[in-house]
């Protein structure tokens, strides 16, 4: 693979702190990266760097190793701020370690958290527009990588401190899963709820499959946390993709807003709009929409 822009880390520099989220494959801790002792040292200050270390289990297979270290090759490959950034892996020693930039929290409890906010509801629309535009830009960055997520959801974009979004979750584990969101079809597990119709009934993953996720990623944000298709089962979802049904405009949701998760939802993938079209559309002023 080309263009990488991340680098071996030696496992001695890496200070593991308190296990603060736990994957498929292992536990993600907080930590610090001694940066100082390195050769050519790209980052200005000598104090260490505070970071995410996610883990692979000792007893992990050599299949699972390949894909621990793939998802790292896939990440090193990106540049863009909002899109979760790699700063290096340990492949040398095990356990193997895939280290990025510390977040401060997933997108979906963020919004869950804000439902309790005392914000004033202009102040609380520019904030989840401002979400969603992140979203937007870096789905449309990665599209034009030809990268296919396949799973983006609120659950798998992370906030950093000053609550700029970045997608994460580069497909270490998308076909294992086997519970919760997950639902196995021909394919493997997929996120059902959050899936295109071509892409459960026929396996065909496109940028307009992403669209229709990003169109569900919309609806978490803009009903502060609700899993899309409140109260079906993945077998009433199957029926409302067979009957063209869509979900509802979450209470509060602007109509212009929820216009564009109707693009994003149409059943005929060639015609929802592109990420770069969907950033245009809300590019728009706050005003439009709120
Ligand atoms: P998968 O196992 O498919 O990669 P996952 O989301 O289950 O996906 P991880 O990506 O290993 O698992 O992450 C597990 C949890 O650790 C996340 O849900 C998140 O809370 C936390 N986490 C992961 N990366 C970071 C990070 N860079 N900064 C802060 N927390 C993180």
């Amino acid at each position: 693979m080309s263009d990488m822009r991340y680098r071996e880390i030696a496992v001695s520099a890496i200070e593991r702190q308190e296990q603060i989220g736990s994957g498929q494959f292992g536990a993600v801790y907080k930590g610090l990266w001694h940066t100082s002792g390195m050769e050519s040292n790209p980052f200005k200050a000598n104090k260490p760097l505070l970071v995410a270390i996610k883990t692979l289990h000792d007893s992990s297979t050599i299949e699972l190793k390949l894909t621990f270290l793939q998802e790292a090759a896939i990440m090193g490959q990106f540049s863009h701020p909002n899109v979760l950034r790699l700063l290096g892996i340990v492949s040398l020693t095990e356990p193997f370690m895939i280290v990025t930039e510390l977040m401060h929290i997933e997108l979906l409890k963020f919004v869950v958290v804000l439902r309790k906010s005392t914000l004033q509801r202009s102040q609380m629309y520019s904030l989840y527009l401002k979400l969603s535009r992140e979203i937007a830009s870096g789905m449309t960055y990665l599209s034009s990588k030809n990268f296919i997520h396949r799973d983006l959801a609120a659950r798998n974009v992370l906030l950093a401190k000053d609550l700029t979004c970045r997608i994460s979750d580069f497909g270490l584990s998308r076909q294992l899963r086997d519970e919760g969101d997950y639902y196995t079809s021909k394919g493997g597990k997929i996120p059902l709820k959050w899936t295109a119709p071509e892409a459960i009934f026929y396996q065909r993953y496109s940028e307009k499959s992403d669209v229709w996720s990003f169109g569900m990623t919309l609806y978490e944000i803009w009903s502060l946390g609700e899993k899309p298709w409140p109260g079906y089962s993945n077998e009433d979802v199957l029926q409302a993709y067979a009957n063209s049904d869509v979900m509802d405009r979450p209470t509060g949701c602007p109509e212009g807003i929820f216009s564009v998760m109707l693009e994003c939802w149409q059943i005929n993938a060639e015609i929802r709009p592109s990420f770069q079209e969907i950033s245009s559309m809300l590019a728009t002023s706050d005003e439009s929409f709120c």
